[in-house]
């Protein structure tokens, strides 16, 4: 926690200068005393001091200035630091100056200079407002803050990157905290480029993408070496669990992950079917751990780095990134599963980010506490979606198009939305519409059978319909099934027992797509099993075809 601090302001330098080295005689040890010359100087440093979030206990502040007086000024700041302490400087015995700021500023005492000696006049003054001050000071946090508005996609979209990276902030409602929105709505492009992300050394960004929050925050987003044995592309369980394979098979790996590493699972409010895990994992905790045992064996994770596709230079195979960098390495392996299926309905675009979600936005939780919340679909992720809602939201309308949850959702997920109370199924429904005012406020539901609609009021929908796979990116280079899922060893189409394309003497090994050398696993190879174990199971696997490749290069 930075020091809070003390500051002093007075155009007379030589006051200034004395004044400060008093303050700093007594004080430094528990305050930074700062010293301001002009009033000017002295918003710009207060102003400063609150985007960085440090606390300022105490101005010290000289009456008659040119520009402002010393009670102009405390008026000023104290709508950035409202909880400071204020007292004011003067030559003169001006008590209607003290009466007014009394009354109008809130001023806590009157100083007149010289305040000689300081241990009879200063000292016990200002002690006595300073431990005041402690008593009741809130101690800003000094990490990062997100100020935006609640209902905002853009600010949602922030706050869940930087919670999946494990990247602590403080959350600012600027529509609940008016000092706030006043200093963000003063920034270049104001309270249309929310949110506005402050950080601790002062700097801050307005409505930044996933790759400035990353290098900003610390993480990394650039790989060291100019050569690997291995790029992975794409960071969950069948990414991360071949990272760390290849890794501790000594070979140097590094890992692109384009948000955040975890992957779909990453986002699931408890695995429980994940081996050696009796009462559940958080899918934040799984990937934390993963991502940690990755690197201790020397993997390289890269974060917000968007692949954009692979060129083939034998015996290299080289990885195209967004920003218009490349990775070459012998080895490709894809592991970048599936990206949730959009709902088209009317209504929705404009409320995406404002009470409507893809996919389960568990940072948004704390957001709908108590408010009755719509889950869409029919599968795992959705009845897992409920059950997590269900302890903070008052109301959780599941809503299926199937008659059933069997078979679509497991068993023990069905037994646990049955003995839940406030959790209700809405069998054979569709969406129609949705509506609200700048925030969802009701889904209409179409009666599949009937085809009559109704209208449940909802202050958030999360949609959980089903998938696409991740592999747009090599289009054209890799063969892919009719639903683009990349297909791979014994399932490659072959013509006259070769396949498609494939100019060596061998097979392709298990995992191995058309091109040699470039391999696939997890959700997005066609024919996976998707669930946890199966990605990592594959991701793992697949180093043994690896391993095999790298012999021939
Ligand atoms: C909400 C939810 C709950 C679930 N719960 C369970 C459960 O309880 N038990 C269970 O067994 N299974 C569960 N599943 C399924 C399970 O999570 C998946 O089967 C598993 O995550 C697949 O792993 P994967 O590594 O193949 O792909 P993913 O987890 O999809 O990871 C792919 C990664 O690649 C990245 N990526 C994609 N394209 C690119 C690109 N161009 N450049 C860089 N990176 C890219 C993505 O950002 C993503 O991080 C759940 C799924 C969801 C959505």
């Amino acid at each position: 926690m930075a020091r809070p601090v003390i500051m002093s302001v007075d155009d007379d330098p030589q006051v200034l200068g004395a004044i400060e080295r008093d303050l700093r005689r007594h004080y430094s040890n528990d305050y930074r005393v700062l010293k301001a010359g002009s009033a000017r100087e002295a918003l710009e440093a207060a102003t400063q001091l609150k985007r960085r979030g440090t606390a300022v206990a105490l101005f010290l502040v000289d009456q008659r200035m040119p520009e402002m007086t010393g009670t102009e000024l405390l008026a000023e700041v104290r709508q950035l630091h409202p909880e400071s302490r204020k007292v004011l400087l003067t030559a003169y015995a001006d008590t209607e100056v003290a009466i007014d700021g009394i009354n109008n500023i809130g001023l806590d005492h009157y100083l007149i200079k010289p305040w000689d000696p300081p241990d009879q006049k200063l000292y016990p003054v200002l002690d006595d407002l300073l431990s005041e001050w402690k008593s009741r000071a809130h101690l800003p946090y000094d990490g990062i803050r997100i100020a935006g508005a609640r209902l905002s996609p853009q600010s949602h979209a922030v706050r869940e990157f930087l919670s999946r990276n494990l990247v602590p902030y403080q959350w600012i409602d600027i529509d609940e905290d008016a000092s706030m929105r006043e200093l963000v709505a003063a920034f270049p492009g104001g309270l249309a480029k929310l949110p506005v992300v402050l950080f601790p050394d002062g700097t801050y960004l307005s409505a930044p993408t996933n790759r400035e929050l990353a290098d900003k925050a610390g993480l990394n987003t650039q790989a060291k070496h100019t050569f690997y044995d291995v790029a992975v592309v794409g960071g969950g369980p069948a990414g991360l669990a071949n990272a760390v394979y290849s890794a501790t098979e000594g070979m140097r790996v590094v890992l692109i992950e384009q948000s955040t590493p975890g992957g779909q699972a990453g986002g699931s409010s408890r695995i429980e079917n994940y081996l050696g895990f009796p009462n559940g994992i958080t899918g934040a905790d799984l990937a934390q751990r993963a991502s940690a045992q990755a690197r201790r064996f020397g993997a390289e994770l890269l974060t917000a780095q968007e692949v954009t596709g692979i060129r083939r230079e034998d015996p290299y195979r080289i990885v195209q990134l967004a920003d218009g960098s490349e990775i070459p390495a012998y080895v490709v392996v894809l592991t970048t599963g599936l990206a949730v299926r959009m709902l088209d309905v009317p209504g929705i675009q404009p409320l995406i980010g404002c009470g409507v979600y893809y996919g389960v936005a568990l940072s948004e939780a704390v957001t709908y506490r108590g408010e009755d919340v719509c889950i869409i679909g029919g599968a795992n992720s959705a009845g897992q979606a409920a059950l997590f809602f269900s302890s903070s939201a008052r109301q959780v309308t599941l809503v299926v198009r199937a008659a059933e949850l069997s078979p679509s959702m497991s068993h023990y997920l069905i037994e646990r939305i049955r003995a839940t109370g406030n959790i209700h199924v809405v069998p054979r429904v569709e969406v129609a519409s949705v509506c609200g005012n700048g925030r969802l406020e009701q889904v209409v539901l179409r009666d599949l059978d009937t085809a009559k609609e109704r209208k449940l009021d909802a202050a958030a929908m999360f949609i959980c319909i089903g998938t696409a796979p991740h592999s747009e990116m090599v289009a054209g280079l890799l063969e892919r099934d009719e639903k683009g899922f990349i297909r791979t060893g014994p399932d490659l189409p072959r013509i006259n027992g070769k396949v498609r394309g494939w100019t060596l003497d061998r097979d392709p090994f298990m995992f191995e797509t058309n091109v040699p050398g470039i391999f696939a696993a997890g959700d997005v190879r066609s024919g996976a099993n998707r669930r946890v174990a199966a990605a990592v199971g594959e991701g793992s696997a697949a180093i043994y075809s690896i391993r095999k490749y790298l012999e021939t290069v």
